[in-house]
């Protein structure tokens, strides 16, 4: 307020001045009270005349986009215009901190892993990020405003939105084939909608994974259950010679024997998954798997099929030996298993020239249709149920041969032709394999 008594004093010194020019000015005329009058109108209305002059400059600052400083003048309208341009600063600022802080909110939002769309109180869509946009096929910008339910029109999605009870998800197969969807709503702020959406095709297809294994642990263990229980019931009943009786127990140590195997390797199966990679520092010579396997392997042939065997004696491999064991062991077995009387079977590691090595079974066994390959792998597959049954075989085995082959950062390659047989290759990086001593060319060369 300090414009204020300069002003009255500036209008009433103005005023003065300009009755006393009159005054002057008039004694021409002889009329010097009109001349004082006159002269003191027309001075405040000089003042008058500047003053809007001034106060024009604001005006026309204001309705500007006050991107430059408010006019600077001194007196009522300086004032006028530091406090208006100041109170439009602070609220630039306010709304720019304002705007920041909702940048960084949606970007937490983009960032998210799930789906988030947020729709009004007419079910058109305010925002989405972009997972919510790619469940939903949508195009954040193109259908903003857009009803939802005319974009996405899932029956169950619709059904749920319009009728459902919030408190509980709603999962549907994505029409499009994208996979399934588990979608949440929630009710906001007078008749908003923010709707979630995950993708759950990961999740159901685990579940569903974990009850087919749950069913076929069960089916399988039932079998041999279901045989044990009718031979006991027949040694109860039935009066048995000695021989007969011995027979039948001969029958019950097989099918105890086949469940043995079941969960020695189910309980193989449930280490893999649950402890940690092996070590990448706990050298074991390769002679030494190489020729346990080969042992195994004649134990088990007992002289049907020829084997050999072509090593690398100053080779060592990095990891757990019980879980190379069990791997090679597995790939042995079954080329003796599946490969009939006179049939031929080579076992051998060879160095690849990256650096890698692998160990390899070559049978000439029946071989394998190309259409099960990429599924040998999975748990209780089986290319011939009742041959593998009948050779002891639980399905598990190549399960647990790919299982170990990652956990060591390697892969297991299967080649096979029918007719022909087959060829089951475990290779290890160079990183898991070291020499002693120089390799031999004869043994890089083997296989
Ligand atoms: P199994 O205990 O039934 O042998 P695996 O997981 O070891 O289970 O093998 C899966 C299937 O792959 C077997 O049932 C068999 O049909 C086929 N298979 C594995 N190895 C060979 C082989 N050397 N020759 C032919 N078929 C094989």
């Amino acid at each position: 307020m300090t414009w204020l008594f300069p002003r009255l004093f500036a209008g009433l010194l103005v005023l003065v001045a300009g009755g006393v020019a009159g005054y002057w000015l008039g004694g021409a005329v002889h009329a010097p009270v009109l001349s004082v009058l006159l002269g003191g109108a027309l001075a405040v209305g000089t003042l008058a005349v500047l003053d809007t002059l001034r106060g024009m400059r604001l005006i026309t600052w204001l309705r500007s986009a006050q991107e430059t400083d408010a006019p600077r003048d001194a007196g009522f309208w300086g004032e006028i215009g530091y406090r208006v341009e100041r109170s439009i600063r602070a609220r630039e600022r306010t709304a720019a901190e304002e705007k920041a802080r909702l940048e960084q909110f949606l970007q937490a939002i983009e960032a998210s892993p799930n789906g988030v769309l947020m729709l009004d109180a007419n079910d058109q869509i305010d925002w989405c990020n972009s997972v919510a946009a790619a469940h939903f096929g949508l195009n954040p910008q193109r259908d903003r405003l857009q009803r939802i339910t005319n974009l996405v029109r899932a029956p169950a999605f619709v059904a749920h939105l319009q009728f459902g009870k919030y408190d509980e998800p709603v999962s549907y197969v994505d029409p499009r084939g994208l996979g399934t969807l588990s979608v949440l709503v929630r009710d906001y702020g007078g008749g908003m909608k923010l709707v979630l959406s995950q993708d759950i095709t990961e999740r159901e297809r685990a579940d569903a994974m974990r009850r087919d294994f749950v069913a076929n642990v069960s089916h399988e263990i039932r079998t041999p259950l279901t045989v044990l229980a009718g031979f006991i019931e027949t040694m109860d009943t039935l009066p048995l010679t000695a021989v007969e009786c011995k027979r039948v127990l001969m029958l019950m140590a097989q099918q105890t024997d086949r469940m043995q195997t079941l969960v020695s390797d189910l309980l193989i199966l449930a280490q893999l998954e649950g402890s940690p990679r092996p070590a990448a520092d706990r050298w074991i010579a390769l002679a030494k798997l190489l020729r346990r396997v080969e042992a195994d392997a004649r134990t088990l042939s007992q002289g049907r099929q020829t084997i050999t065997l072509t090593g690398d004696d100053a080779l060592q491999i990095a990891g757990a030996e019980s879980e190379l064991l069990s791997a090679l062991g597995n790939l042995v077995t079954n080329a003796v298993r599946y490969t009939p009387e006179g049939g031929r079977i080579d076992i051998g590691w060879r160095m690849r020239p990256d650096g890698s090595g692998e160990f390899a079974v070559k049978d000439t066994g029946p071989g394998i249709e190309r259409e099960h390959i990429p599924r040998l792998t999975e748990r209780f597959y089986r290319v011939d149920g009742s041959r593998s049954r009948e050779t002891g075989g639980t399905g598990l085995g190549l399960s647990i041969v790919k299982h170990v082959a990652q956990r060591h950062g390697g892969e297991l390659d299967i080649h096979s032709e029918t007719g022909k047989g087959s060829t089951f290759r475990l290779v290890f990086p160079a990183a898991r394999l070291r020499y002693l001593e120089a390799p031999s060319p004869r043994m890089r060369d083997a296989l």
